[in-house]
């Protein structure tokens, strides 16, 4: 009997699952055990996101609107409700996104005059603003962003983080004066994005310009960031959007240029799903034993394990947490009465970076232990080099991680020149490399093959554009020359 509890109890404080093989339940399982969102909340496919996860997407929000305000846009808030009629103004736009929008239609008793919409996207409550605020070439660019949380009624199965019928996010909305200057900003949004979530965040991506059939509804040209889930699919990050200029038509949104003459502004605007590039974070950088957080994002970065909760042990403990926070580290000191093995593995599957564990042999020979999260490795230092240890660890413990990642994904990359190879390639779960006809509206034919043969898709092609040879100069599916090297992928 007594081996049973064992082993019931070993059950409990281990956390492993096999990510790579079991990668379904592995997510389950660790968005519970690590507390991060509770989705026993009574209404469908809306969850609690609890202190776990909020306190890292806090500071992944605190980095991105540094870096936004740093360029130039000016923070609102914007009303959460949108009238009916704003939505009517684009067409595509309408198009794309009634068949997710929730709807008020009553305010107490009465029904309203007017249904207002729960912003699924907030395009068309800021343009009628922009009409008003925009004069002159002089106010341009307008540079706006706004941290909010949006509603879509979502049809597809919903999962934390991942997808979810609300979600929280930040989005940039610009007026500019040329196509070139709107141009430019879609670049910029694509260099936020390579600083923040690739050098921050430790997250490999793509950025594609998506074909003409796979835009946002209401864009000119749509570009977004492509992150490798472990199962092979492709989870879309931030895009970046050149608006059709029906928008700026629509919204009348219009400036007097030098020459006197009145004219339509360029507008752009740019979406970074906190909530969805959290899900990205946990997914690429955990392993078997749990999470394994970014040093920068980490909810806490330390943690002081002693061995007991003995006096002596628990004052040292607050003595080394106040010269961290002194520091500016998140720190925690965890003083339950769980065995010092079973602390071990609680903050091994929190993902918590380092962990410096206390016994009576630390204090008296002012050494301590330190376990590295990242590598799964313990070192020994000298008490007085903790602060100079943790700033050489800090940089370190990022780059294992972007390299492990970026490595994970150029290695599932591989170019296919026929069907056989392409399915072939898609059932091992990897991103297929392929020349194509076109990523214009004629290209559109072989793509519905692509996805009716595969179930993948075809996620466009590379912002650096890469010229067709040798495997990938015909198209994949018609045969024809290929105009275009597209990479084809499940998504999420
Ligand atoms: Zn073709």
């Amino acid at each position: 009997m007594v081996k049973k509890e064992e082993q019931r109890e070993e059950k409990k404080v281990t956390f492993n699952i096999d990510k790579q093989g079991n990668f379904s339940e592995w997510f389950t399982e660790i968005v519970k055990r690590a507390e991060l969102a509770d989705l026993r909340y009574n209404v469908k496919g809306f969850l609690v996101f609890q202190p776990w996860s909020v306190l890292s997407m806090e500071k992944m929000y605190h980095f991105l609107e540094t870096v936004l305000q740093r360029k130039g846009h000016k923070p609102y808030w914007f009303p959460t409700v949108i009238p009916e009629k704003n939505f009517r103004i684009e067409s595509s736009h309408v198009k794309g996104f009634t068949p997710e929008v929730f709807w008020i239609t009553k305010g107490g008793g009465e029904e309203l005059e007017e249904k207002l919409a729960l912003r699924p996207t907030s395009e068309t409550a800021f343009y009628q603003m922009f009409s008003l605020w925009i004069r002159s070439y002089k106010d341009l660019p307008f540079k706006t962003y706004q941290r909010a949380n949006v509603f879509r009624c979502e049809t597809k199965a919903t999962r934390p983080f991942l997808r979810s019928r609300e979600f929280y996010w930040i989005e940039t909305h610009c007026a500019h004066a040329s196509e070139k200057d709107a141009m430019e900003q879609v670049k910029d949004d694509m260099n936020t994005t390579k600083e923040v979530l690739h050098d921050i965040f430790c997250l490999p991506f793509i950025f594609f310009e998506r074909p003409e059939w796979d835009k946002f509804p209401g864009a000119k040209r749509t570009f977004a960031a492509d992150v490798l889930n472990p199962d092979g699919k492709m989870v879309q990050q931030p895009s970046t959007h050149l608006l059709n200029p029906e928008f700026a038509k629509g919204f009348d949104v219009k400036f007097k240029d030098k020459d006197e003459k009145e004219k339509y502004c360029f507008i752009t605007c740019y979406g970074p799903a906190i909530s969805r590039i959290f899900a990205s974070v946990i997914i690429v950088h955990g392993d078997n034993k749990g999470l394994i957080f970014p040093w920068n994002i980490a909810p806490v970065q330390i943690v002081i394990t002693p061995i007991s909760n003995d006096e002596k042990l628990i004052k040292k403990a607050g003595e080394l947490k106040s010269e961290l926070e002194n520091n500016n580290i998140a720190v925690d000191i965890d003083k339950s009465e769980r065995s010092p093995g079973e602390k071990f593995y609680f903050w091994e599957m929190k993902g918590v970076p380092l962990r410096i564990e206390l016994g009576k042999k630390e204090i008296e020979s002012k050494e301590l232990t330190i376990f590295r999260r990242d590598k799964g490795t313990k070192e020994k230092i000298n008490e007085k080099d903790l602060i100079k240890y943790i700033e050489k660890i800090s940089k370190e413990y990022d780059k294992t991680l972007i390299n492990r990642a970026n490595n994970l994904f150029q290695e599932r990359i591989e170019d296919v020149s026929s069907m056989k190879e392409l399915k072939s390639i898609i059932e091992n779960e990897k991103i297929a490399r392929a020349g194509f006809c076109s990523v214009e509206k004629d290209g559109e034919k072989c793509a519905e093959v692509v996805e009716k043969e595969t179930g993948a898709k075809v996620r466009g092609r590379k912002i650096e554009l890469e010229a067709p040879s040798g495997k990938t100069s015909k198209c994949v599916i018609c045969g024809k020359k290929a105009k275009e090297v597209v990479y084809i992928a499940k998504e999420y």
